[in-house]
């Protein structure tokens, strides 16, 4: 008997596929996220969230001149250098945003409309004009969340091991805002972990009664812009104890700079992490991804 060739069915066409956007990321460019000193032994970690003004080639410079982006709406000028020297004094690792801050803010929520902000220090940023869903999830799934997953893990190694590790995030502020001056050359920032902000800021006023300490400036962390941030989420909701420290931009813009102010910092951080009585009585909760 003669063998029937099964009939081809015509394969069916999905009436217009949905258009879909691609990676952000081309596989020839960096992960978003780099840790200096993993294996350090130190109390904690730094976190930087603003160090990078790298912009992903898809995103054509943001629509920005380069010049731009050599500006604080891209990063924290010296915020990097700053973290590098922490991270070998204190010997913790250090996690390094290696994107712009233009590209996908760490320093906010994902879901909060600054953290792709359409205009920044009052100069519009066209790659971030009218974003689809699509085109936002795309940055969080390749840009921000791997930096935050990878916080997650580098606590989470600290907590398996029984310990309560400290967070110290870095940051820079730029000498004037939307026309607003600031003059503080240094502030602590803080939410819940008052007391520990105090310590440092106490101690910084006693090593340097000629600075300028700022308590809460430019802005607080007790602003709901800042709810679900990286502090937020990774020290604030699990309870950890944390270091949020803003420098003046001219005062760090090179690395001889900010490694000086670097050192000022560590004088007055380091009494209040070897004291121990951060870390006590904390009862960890998990990490919300
Ligand atoms: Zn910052």
């Amino acid at each position: 008997m003669k063998k029937k060739t099964p009939k081809k069915t015509p394969r069916k066409i999905p009436p217009q596929k949905k258009q879909r956007l691609s990676a952000v990321l081309a596989p020839d460019e960096p992960k978003p996220v780099r840790v200096e000193n993993p294996q350090g032994r130190g109390l904690g970690l730094i976190i930087c969230d603003h160090a990078g003004n790298r912009v992903p080639r898809a995103l054509k410079d943001m629509g920005l001149e380069k010049a731009t982006l050599k500006k604080h709406i891209a990063w924290d000028i010296g915020a990097e250098d700053i973290s590098r020297h922490m991270s070998k004094a204190l010997d913790m690792p250090a996690v390094l945003a290696v994107y712009s801050r233009l590209v996908a803010d760490m320093n906010r929520a994902p879901d909060y409309h600054e953290c792709m902000a359409e205009v920044s220090d009052r100069i519009k940023i066209p790659a971030n004009a009218a974003l689809s869903k699509e085109a936002k999830e795309l940055r969080l799934k390749e840009v921000h969340r791997p930096y935050q997953n990878r916080i997650g893990k580098l606590v989470e190694g600290f907590v398996k091991k029984g310990r309560t590790p400290v967070l110290v995030a870095v940051h820079s502020f730029t000498p004037e805002m939307d026309g607003v001056r600031r003059p503080w050359h240094i502030s602590l920032l803080w939410n819940k972990e008052e007391k520990i902000a105090k310590q440092v800021v106490r101690a910084l006023r006693r090593n340097h009664p000629d600075l300028l300490v700022g308590e809460n400036e430019p802005y607080s962390l007790l602003d709901e812009r800042f709810a679900g941030s990286t502090i937020c989420r990774h020290a604030e909701e699990r309870n950890l104890p944390y270091v949020f420290v803003e420098f003046r931009q001219d005062l760090v813009d090179t690395r001889e700079k900010a490694v000086r102010w670097a050192d000022i910092f560590l004088q007055a951080l380091q009494p209040v992490l070897e004291g121990q009585e951060i870390f006590r009585d904390r009862k960890i909760k998990p990490f919300k991804k």
